[in-house]
């Protein structure tokens, strides 16, 4: 009875198991989704018992190439990032420094780095901006150099947008910010692209670390699961045979027993008889019960060390997916406006065109910018320009509708998403947007400071691109600002 029941509780342990394991990897596999999937519902059937450990072994074999997959996103990563290296390494003239920090990068920082795929873009957009601010130091004379400065540390700002840090990387990601935008330099700029690498890398291998040591206990528990099984269940096996064969014994002694009894002629004859048969059945007896207590010892034991892993791997699992949700989360927001950022307004922008592309209703499309916005930065300094910026980012949120979308995609640039709205009657949601910015009370060293933006609109058009969609809204940008900023342009 207590094997019953213990068995059962371990069926029961494991149809649990199987159904969070189903849902915390879901989407790592499609393969191992079903396996899971199929293991769940024989668990649920009550299958034999033992027919379980080849489907285990199974979802081990396609663990194990979740591993491998990993490995090789790895590889390619680290073999992108060593090719522009080493191209970066065989340009002519590289000053000694650069030339230093890039071998030590090369050869100790990246070896130690495992990837995301995510973040392979991310490096490889730094790596060009990085080439491209050698060419310019290379190629042109100093004196020329701030010519070309501007853009680069645009792209580079561009860049440090995109990474969405917390604590002490987010201040170090805001004080590369300010250097990017307070120097003139090509030279602090090639050094501030090294700071951003390393700060990728360092959390790369973070992010990294976690999921790798959640697979490897994944593995683990599958594999104790897996032999514990297997051994049980040829436990089982022997300890039948020792019990068949202990029946057998105790039922030939009874037999004996009686048949001696019947030709026995004397009382004291039988009665030594029967003390002697009594004794030793009674130490079969015995033995049996320490088989059967010996067995029960042996299932509780492994039902309980396997017990303890699962809860053990349950915490972690649930941790790792709160990871992997905040990390999805954090990728699709702005870090210092908390408005949705470019990736996420790309994703928005095709859903809405998908959408417009099968119902045709309408859609205004906006694209924001805020004028002279450098002058900010230039005349109260970087802080006040990014302050400026969450206010203006806040006053925008406020005067949209609920079902409009909002967000920053660049810079000092907004783009709006009103689905539902005709372009003739954008004119004048547009326009109290605008005023609304123009009217926020900025205060910068005791001095009152106008803060105005630009407004270029347009419609999605049957027969459009997205990209001829946004083009599009953007002259329209580019004319409001042409005939004077602080003004909205209709794109039609
Ligand atoms: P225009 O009216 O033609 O748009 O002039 P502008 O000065 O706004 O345009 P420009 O594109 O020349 O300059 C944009 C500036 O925005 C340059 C850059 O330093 C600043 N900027 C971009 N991102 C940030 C940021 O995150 N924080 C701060 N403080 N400034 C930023
Ligand atoms: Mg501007
Ligand atoms: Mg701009």
């Amino acid at each position: 009875m207590v094997v019953e029941h213990a068995r059962k509780h371990q069926v029961d342990t494991l149809t649990h198991f199987a159904a969070k394991l189903s849902l915390s990897c879901k989407g790592m596999d499609i393969e191992l989704d079903n396996r899971l999937a199929k293991f769940r519902s024989a668990l649920a059937k009550g299958v034999d018992f033992e027919l379980f450990a080849p489907q285990i072994g199974e979802i081990l074999t396609l663990l194990k190439n979740q591993e491998a997959q990993q490995a090789s996103h790895q590889r390619e990563l680290h073999n992108s990032v060593l090719d522009a290296g080493k191209l970066l390494q065989k340009t002519k003239g590289l000053p000694d420094d650069a030339r230093r920090t890039l071998r030590h990068l090369l050869d100790h920082e990246l070896n130690n780095v495992q990837s995301t795929r995510d973040f392979i873009p991310l490096l490889n957009r730094l790596v060009t901006i990085y080439h491209q601010a050698l060419q310019v130091k290379l190629t042109i004379p100093e004196c020329q150099q701030s010519a070309m400065q501007p853009s680069l540390a645009k792209e580079l700002l561009n860049l440090a947008n995109d990474l969405v840090f917390e604590d002490e990387t987010a201040d170090q990601v805001k004080t590369i910010k300010n250097n990017i935008s307070e120097t003139d330099s090509v030279d602090d700029l090639l050094t501030s692209a090294i700071d951003i690498i390393r700060i990728i890398a360092s959390n790369i291998s973070k992010e990294r670390q976690s999921a790798q040591s959640f697979l490897v206990s994944l593995n683990q528990t599958l594999e104790e699961l897996h032999h514990s099984i297997v051994s049980t269940s040829k436990h089982s096996e022997a300890m039948g045979a020792e019990f068949t064969a202990l029946n057998k014994r105790i039922e030939d002694k009874i037999n004996n027993l009686t048949a001696q009894t019947q030709s026995a002629t004397s009382i004291s004859s039988l009665k030594a008889l029967v003390d002697y048969e009594l004794q030793s059945l009674s130490e079969d007896l015995i033995e049996k019960e320490r088989l059967e207590q010996q067995d029960r010892d042996m299932l509780l034991n492994s039902f309980q060390a396997i017990n303890h892993r699962i809860g053990s791997l349950e915490s972690k699992l649930s941790k790792y997916k709160k990871r992997l949700h905040e990390q999805r989360f954090k990728c699709l927001l702005d870090g210092l406006t908390k408005l949705p950022n470019r990736a996420a307004f790309d994703e928005r922008f095709h859903h809405e065109f998908h959408l417009f592309a099968v119902q045709e209703s309408d859609v205004t499309l906006v694209v924001i910018d805020v004028d002279h916005f450098k002058s900010i930065n230039d005349t109260y300094g970087h802080s006040a320009g990014d302050k400026t910026l969450q206010v203006i980012a806040k006053t925008l949120q406020m005067s949209i509708r609920k079902s409009d979308f909002i967000a920053r995609y660049g810079g000092e640039e907004f783009v709006l998403l009103m689905p539902g709205m005709p372009l003739e009657h954008a004119n004048k949601p547009l326009e109290k947007l605008r005023k609304a910015v123009k009217g926020i009370p900025f205060k910068f060293k005791d001095k009152q400071v106008e803060i105005t933006v630009s407004v270029g609109a347009t419609q999605f058009k049957k027969g459009d691109t997205p990209l001829g969609a946004f083009d599009r809204a953007d002259d329209a940008l580019y004319k409001a600002k042409n005939t004077g900023r602080d003004r909205l342009y209709i794109n039609k």
